[in-house]
């Protein structure tokens, strides 16, 4: 047999110095040209390819400016007449990001992973073309510093069609795209490329069955260029999928071994003999370090079966580069991590201990590294004692709505409240960075928050809302701010991976037991509330949400993470509760997202996801109104979850789906009270006194008044003071009128009097 090649399917993209970011930004404001960001482009292909050198077959053309779903969409044609007066990176960005006030593609979820992609829109009387030139760029640019390692990464025709929004039928569109997908095949195989990998996630989802015909059919023409085609798949197992999916006519299958159950397919069903079997074994997704004796053993398992190479599990894009280069971590955590560059070692070694080479040395380096984490990261026994001996009551209210309702504040009818965070201004970042430099006292610091704070709430106050918020502006991440103060996490200062485009995030990393060591929102609470008699919400992050965007450890379910951060924040309320709160908000925008890809999975995570929040809650007085925040719409398939947390109020986002959720919601019969947002945030554009109103009435058709909040869909943070003081105006003017009419028509006989 042939020697065990290993392989990669994409890098991360953003430089190692997040170069990528500052050229992008720089050219947007006019600063930097288009050849200087292209140069840029171009280094940070090359330090991924430099990077990748020891490895055999390198994924390559996985670079982009932005977006990779993007990239294919233009390179198939796929632009939508809106942008037709653009061209060139113009249209690049105008697509990306909206221009001239015609709005960008939408943004939404790749998967179960926390990027996000644009989403092509296939218009009616839209014909593809093929444009593939910046690929082939990127392809002979890798070929000068990796040879005929060099291997393009290309989305797959299915997968991209499958994300778009059509407005043609499926198949007619991919028949167009096959004959492009040939040509661009065909060149490759000019470029002297040895295989080339399509990525097709879609084959993991449940019902990827439905697009057997598809994938048959484009996949067979694609065998006639006789360049061989790794078909990769990654982020699950193949299920049902497997069977036919594995008798595709390609040369080899890459299938992800660190999410699903991939192996048990492999084992039962075996493999077929003319194809390689690629081996997702080191988690691109992860930021662990891998037991290098236990990957050996999985990928012996895999060999018996059929050829095989060892591969990442998907792209690095998840993972930050490096973590050696981490200055402040705890040494024991640091052992155990394997960003991008630690990964592409563990999988040279792996390859080599496949290739017969002894790797005694580093396997005992390994194994002291993790036994070192394990002393360091040692259970705390009261922690898990208190998970353990968990009761039903602690995950219920006191009482049950009907009756703790009363004992809450009274509002007038609409009250009036926003999401928590107010504009995070240029001052508002300045103010932070100096603390965190120590240019600034502590007391300097929180006198300038203060301000910040005696400033908000006396616009609240002024412009007559009801329930009233802090601000947030100690917080530059709500997620960040929490993870900084609770014990078991820790903060990477150069772990960036991008969240879109020129967006880049550093998740915290939750390594122990997660503990509250003291009080980490009531000072500010205790500031905000002093400076008026209207009731301060207090504000937290919930535990699902801290948990779906940071990197859990892998040693303990996540399920038991979210509990010992419901328990962290249950103590929280209840030291807000002490301060005198009478309204606390427990924000959850990431539960949705935590879904896993495959529906049989979804109850068991909806369960604990809904535990972790109730048992955040459960300990509130019948007296505290519980208020939770979602930003998404589509909550279709989950309103029994969102009715099991047992909100007394919650906030979604309605402001851009057109009312549907509030149908929805009507529909579900929700009976507590609800927020729909009554105006977009995510837009400068500010709603008129009227535009509100009508989205007022539009919830009092559908909902009872007395349910009814009055709020903005999100935070206010992205917006300016200029945008967000009109916004409220007429927003709280607008609830004041339906007040009004609402008294009118109840009293006629005092106002005829
Ligand atoms: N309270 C947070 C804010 O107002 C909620 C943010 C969010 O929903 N993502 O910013
Ligand atoms: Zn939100």
């Amino acid at each position: 047999m042939g020697r065990i090649l290993t392989q990669t399917l994409g890098y991360p993209r953003i430089g190692t110095d997040r170069e990528l970011k500052r050229a992008l930004e720089a050219h947007w404001r006019g600063k930097v040209g288009a050849d200087k960001l292209l140069e840029t482009f171009r280094t940070v292909q090359r330090q991924s390819a430099e990077a990748q050198a020891d490895i055999d077959r390198v994924g390559a053309g996985d670079a982009t400016l932005y977006d990779h779903v993007l990239d294919w969409t233009l390179r198939l044609g796929l632009i939508p007449t809106r942008f037709k007066s653009f061209d060139g990176l113009e249209l690049y960005f105008a697509m990306a990001k909206g221009a001239a006030g015609l709005p960008a593609l939408e943004l939404t979820k790749w998967y179960d992973t926390n990027y996000h992609y644009l989403v092509p829109e296939i218009e009616a009387d839209m014909q593809p073309s093929a444009n593939f030139k910046d690929f082939v760029e990127q392809i002979a640019l890798a070929q000068e510093l990796l040879g005929e390692r060099t291997v393009p990464v290309v989305l797959g025709p299915v997968t991209l069609l499958s994300l778009a929004r059509l407005e043609r039928p499926f198949g007619e569109v991919l028949e167009e795209l096959i004959p492009l997908y040939v040509e661009l095949l065909s060149t490759l195989k000019e470029l002297g490329v040895a295989e080339v990998q399509l990525h097709e996630p879609r084959l993991v989802l449940d019902d990827a069955g439905e697009f057997e015909n598809h994938y048959r059919e484009a996949y067979q023409e694609f065998a006639r260029v006789h360049l061989p085609i790794n078909l990769v798949t990654y982020f699950d197992d193949l299920g049902d999928t497997y069977a036919w999916a594995v008798d595709l006519p390609v040369a080899a299958l890459t299938l992800d071994f660190t999410r699903g159950d991939n192996l048990s397919l492999v084992e039962q069903h075996g493999w077929p003999k003319d194809k390689t079997l690629c081996a997702g074994l080191v988690d691109g997704r992860s930021i662990w370090a891998i037991g290098p004796a236990e990957v050996l053993d999985t990928l012996n398992r895999i060999q018996r079966h059929g050829g095989i190479r060892l591969s990442a599990s998907s792209s690095l894009q998840f993972v930050p580069y490096r973590a050696s280069i981490e200055k402040h971590l705890p040494e024991p955590l640091k052992g155990v991590l394997a960003f991008a560059e630690e990964k592409l070692a563990e999988i040279v070694l792996i390859g080599r201990m496949a290739n017969g080479e002894s790797a005694v040395s580093e396997i005992e380096a390994s194994e002291r590294a993790w036994s070192e984490y394990r002393s360091f990261a040692q259970a705390e026994p009261e922690i898990r004692e208190r998970i353990r001996t968990l009761e039903t009551g602690s995950y219920q209210r006191h009482s049950p709505y009907s009756e703790r309702r009363p004992s809450q504040i009274e509002l007038p009818r609409f009250p009036i409240t926003t999401i928590g965070s107010y504009p995070q201004t240029a001052e508002v970042r300045r103010l932070r960075g100096r603390y965190k430099r120590g240019e600034i006292s502590q007391e300097q610091y929180e006198a300038g928050v203060d301000a910040w704070i005696g400033y908000t709430i006396g616009i609240q106050e002024g412009m007559g809302l009801d329930v009233l918020v802090h601000g947030e502006f100690e917080r530059s991440d709500m997620v960040e701010f929490f993870a900084e103060k609770l014990d078991g996490f820790a903060l990477t200062e150069s772990g960036w991976v991008q969240s879109y485009g020129n967006r880049y995030v550093r998740p915290p990393i939750i390594w122990g037991d997660i503990r509250r060591t003291a009080p980490m929102t009531v000072r500010e609470f205790r500031v905000a509330q002093s400076f008026t008699e209207k009731p301060v919400k207090g504000m937290l992050t919930g535990p699902v949400t801290i948990l779906n965007w940071s990197y859990s450890r892998t040693d303990v379910p996540r399920k038991e993470v979210a509990f010992q951060l419901a328990l962290a924040l249950r103590e929280e309320i209840a030291d807000l509760e002490a301060a005198g709160a009478r309204v606390i908000q427990v924000d959850e925008p990431a539960l949705r997202e935590g879904l896993p890809l495959k529906r049989a999975r979804w109850e068991e995570y909806l369960e604990w996801a809904v535990d972790a929040f109730r048992l955040t809650t459960g300990g509130a007085r019948d007296e505290t109104q519980v208020h939770t925040h979602m930003c998404y719409s589509e909550f279709g398939d989950i309103y029994d979850a969102i009715d099991g947390m047992n909100a007394d109020v919650i906030s979604i986002e309605n402001a851009r789906s057109g009312d549907e959720t509030l149908h929805e919601l009507a529909e579900f019969g929700y009976s507590r009270e609800v927020g729909p947002g009554v105006y977009d945030i995510h837009s400068p554009n500010i709603p008129s006194v009227e535009e509100v109103k009508a989205r007022l009435k539009a919830f009092s058709e559908n909902l009872r008044p007395e349910q009814i909040w009055v709020n903005p869909d999100c935070g206010l943070k992205t917006r300016n003071w200029d945008e967000v003081l009109p916004a409220l105006g007429n927003m709280a003017e607008a609830a004041r009128q339906m007040r009004a009419e609402l008294e009118a028509v109840a009293e006629p006989s005092l106002a005829s009097d």
